[in-house]
């Protein structure tokens, strides 16, 4: 399921959140319609909501939002993207054995950093 965010003429600052299409927006309170007229903003996953948002969607069929846009949080965190993987020849240790384990190296796969980018 998809959400819609709606921004309220009237009053920039006021956020209207319910289902995507216009059958879940007619089917909102007129109270709460007249409160545009409303102009399309974001819209996404219902899933990548915070549960605050989610829970009161679910519960009421929309969520009103008294927030300036820059505020405006409606998903929650994704998980930070790894940056860096460890180096599968020397397993992040950025040493690599030679002449049977008598010596090191730098590991020639990763330059001796233990890293690599991932692909
Ligand atoms: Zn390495």
């Amino acid at each position: 399921m998809r959400y819609k965010l709606w921004r309220s003429n009237k009053d920039k600052e006021l956020h209207l959140l319910c289902a995507e299409g216009s059958e879940a927006f007619n089917a909102l309170p007129a109270a709460v319609r007249h409160l545009g007229s409303w102009t399309g903003s974001k819209e996404g996953e219902v899933s990548g909501l915070r549960l605050a948002y989610r829970v009161m969607l679910a519960e009421q069929g929309f969520v009103l939002i008294y927030e300036p846009v820059s505020k405006l949080q409606l998903e929650h965190a994704r998980p930070e993207v790894r940056m860096m993987d460890e180096c599968p020849q020397c397993k992040g240790k950025a040493r690599v054995p030679m002449h049977h384990g008598l010596r090191d190296k730098d590991c020639p796969r990763c330059g001796g950093r233990g890293w690599v980018r991932p692909k």
